[in-house]
């Protein structure tokens, strides 16, 4: 059964990236060389389209570094018609004129949004002037909406950056900008670039339904994730499959069909990590290189840390039995169901 709705594929397009944050969860820098192929790539828009999902994003690193091969990609989803966004640490708008021209080509290729990466721990490799110009290249001669996108620690909040920077943002743009803010994670390069006392981790643990699902996930190294996280962990519980061996249309009804997903989306990790102790379920892999906190920040972290510890084969006959008992997530699971195949 298809359960699970899909609204966009993202794809982390490359490691390599000309910055070195302290931040980077995916350990992203001058020296990776780790890259999706820019063919295969272009070959699964065409799936994209058939499969009816909207949204195409793409990560990194720093996809502009190869900018052929990504206007490439967007020129691909332009003609099929499907939205495309990217985030990019704007290194490219060093000044006026290339700011100008880069953000010409992004926008003859269809880009519809485009992040821009702008807190303190990118501004250590990326100067403000860049941010300025590549925001106003992209409003005054583009189409594509610029998004500000913000990673919160204790000492380098959201509040001390507007403040800093607020006669040019809000008074300029204040009516059309867009915020995105994430927490700090304890993953990648965080795990040794940041103090422990930086992150904001809570008493409470998050025991919500995740709500960030709907966007299965390509790495630059091929394998392919339920969402943009537990590229860290040995388990296979949030896998989908191999880019290189299967097609995306494999890869995205994997993700359709998982009961993980589907429990996740309904009940959230808390849950499942509580019926994996009471079921006694096997520990078979470590997060321990993970955990740095002593509590955790969200959602994210608590998943992972906890989730990555078990097998996707044994979350999964777990979660077969817990339905099979569960009259109510029967209902659900038949509801999603019946939604996806009206869509
Ligand atoms: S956080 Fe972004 S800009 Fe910084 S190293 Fe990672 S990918 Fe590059
Ligand atoms: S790590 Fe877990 S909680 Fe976070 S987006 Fe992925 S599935 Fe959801």
């Amino acid at each position: 059964m298809q359960f699970n709705p899909v609204s966009s594929v993202q794809f982390v397009y490359t490691q390599k990236c000309n910055a070195h944050c302290s931040h980077c969860i995916n350990n992203c820098g001058p020296e990776e060389t780790a890259k999706l192929n820019p063919k295969k790539v272009i070959d699964s828009v065409n799936e994209i389209s058939e499969l009816k999902i909207k949204d195409l994003g793409i990560t990194g690193g720093e996809s502009l570094i190869f900018l052929d091969e990504i206007t490439a990609i967007l020129s691909a989803a332009k003609k099929k018609k499907i939205r495309t966004s990217m985030v990019s640490n704007v290194f490219w708008a060093s000044d006026e004129k290339k700011a100008k021209e880069i953000a010409l080509s992004l926008d003859k290729a269809g880009l519809k949004e485009l992040d821009i990466s702008c807190d303190s721990f990118h501004m250590q490799f990326i100067p403000f002037s860049n941010i300025i110009n590549a925001f106003n290249a992209l409003e005054n001669y583009t189409s594509i909406k610029p998004c500000l996108r913000f990673t919160l620690s204790k000492s380098k909040s959201l509040e001390a950056f507007i403040l800093k920077f607020k006669d040019y943002f809000l008074n300029k743009k204040g009516n059309k900008l867009k915020i995105f803010v994430q927490e700090l994670l304890p993953f990648g390069r965080a795990q040794t670039g940041i103090p422990k006392s930086e992150f904001n981790s809570k008493k409470q643990i998050n025991k919500n339904k995740c709500v960030f699902l709907g966007n299965p996930t390509v790495n630059s190294d091929n394998r392919s994730f339920i969402c943009c996280n537990g590229f860290d962990v040995e388990s296979n519980a949030f896998v989908l499959g191999d880019f290189n061996k299967s097609s995306l249309t494999e890869i995205v009804n994997s993700y359709k069909k998982s009961l993980f997903v589907f429990y996740l989306r309904h009940k959230g990790p808390y849950f499942i990590s509580k019926l994996a102790e009471k079921h006694n379920l096997e520990k078979k892999f470590s997060t321990s290189h993970l955990k740095l906190l002593d509590k955790y920040i969200g959602l994210c972290d608590y998943c992972v840390l906890n989730l990555g510890q078990y097998s996707r084969e044994d979350l999964t006959a777990m979660l077969e039995k817990e339905l099979s008992k569960d009259k109510k997530m029967q209902k659900l699971a038949k509801k999603d169901a019946l939604k996806k195949k009206k869509k």
